[in-house]
């Protein structure tokens, strides 16, 4: 199984297009140190041939065009043969309403994420201007799905929260935001991603013994925002357990058995985005890498 990291960057992107943090400033003086990133997403392929995205960002356009293994073969194709939904952020499921372009999709998603974006949503019009255009496959937690031949995918629960756009009108539900793990079956290899995660500790058992691990890298501190006087949220606050710290998530997967750790959907504020900060050296130190735009992994 390959998956190739499209964006690892939290939703706003890095860096953010209003946001004058130390990162951000940094990044657009051209440090070195630093590299710019798009939002939240993965392909996978168990075959090298059928792809499969994991959320799709705002950036999912330029994602593609800047990945060869994703571009049409034909005058009008794709290789992607499906889109799983982990939640129905906007950063996470803008995307779709991008690929509109006559091209049939097939749309991974749980009950609550489905319909929080097909119900009452005019803009979903759009990917139903003809018969089969979206094919929805409902996702249960606990339950596996055959995404193609040899690759299947076993989404879980993973706490997290409503889209915020739903907060005020959704009713709450343990579908409002899975992980997901994807079993190679010709090798066994697993490879698990989950990129808005409120709390490690639920879900360390489940993923003990994957091959690589995508986990949440949002936030280092839990009041990384209040912090640098950009916000009044707290990392839990938004449903992302921060990495450092006893109570953050590298503490939490610290004698967990996982063959590569690497952690994604970083905020532009996180210091981890920095090659040498402190920060950086400590997420190191404990066995952890930090994803890249177009960073391959074999699992
Ligand atoms: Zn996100
Ligand atoms: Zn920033």
């Amino acid at each position: 199984m390959r998956a190739r990291v499209l964006g690892s960057a939290a939703g706003g992107g890095f860096p953010q297009w209003n946001c004058a943090c130390p990162n951000c400033v940094e990044v657009r003086a051209g440090s070195a140190r630093l590299a710019a990133r798009t939002q939240d997403s993965v392909a996978v392929t168990a075959d090298g041939e059928a792809w499969f995205l994991l959320n799709a960002s705002p950036d999912v356009l330029r994602q593609i065009e800047a990945t060869p293994e994703l571009h049409p073969r034909r005058p009008r194709d794709t290789p992607i043969r499906g889109i799983v939904l982990t939640n129905g952020d906007l950063d996470h499921t803008l995307g779709l309403f991008l690929l509109r372009e006559s091209q049939p999709l097939i749309v991974y998603a749980t009950e609550a994420v489905w319909r929080g974006l097909a119900d009452g949503n005019a803009i979903f019009r759009t990917l139903e201007r003809f018969e089969g255009q979206v094919t929805w496959k409902k996702l249960v937690p606990g339950e596996s799905t055959e995404l193609a031949p040899g690759l299947t995918l076993l989404p879980f629960a993973a706490p997290g929260k409503l889209p915020v756009h739903l907060m005020r009108t959704g009713k709450p539900s343990p579908e409002d935001n899975v992980g997901l793990i994807l079993r190679d079956s010709a090798s066994g290899r697993r490879l698990a991603y989950a990129t808005a995660c409120a709390s490690a500790a639920p879900v360390v058992g489940r993923l003990e013994g994957v091959d690589v691990l995508l986990f949440d890298g949002t936030f280092w501190s839990e009041d990384e925002l209040v912090r640098l006087g950009l916000g009044t949220s707290r990392a839990r606050d938004m449903a992302h357990a921060p990495v450092g710290g006893q109570s953050g998530t590298m503490f939490a997967f610290e004698s967990a058995r996982i063959g590569r750790k690497i952690y994604t959907h970083v905020n532009n504020t996180n210091p981890i985005l920095a090659v040498g900060s402190p920060e950086r050296r400590e997420v190191e130190r404990a066995g952890w890498e930090v994803a890249t735009d177009g960073m391959e992994v074999v699992a």
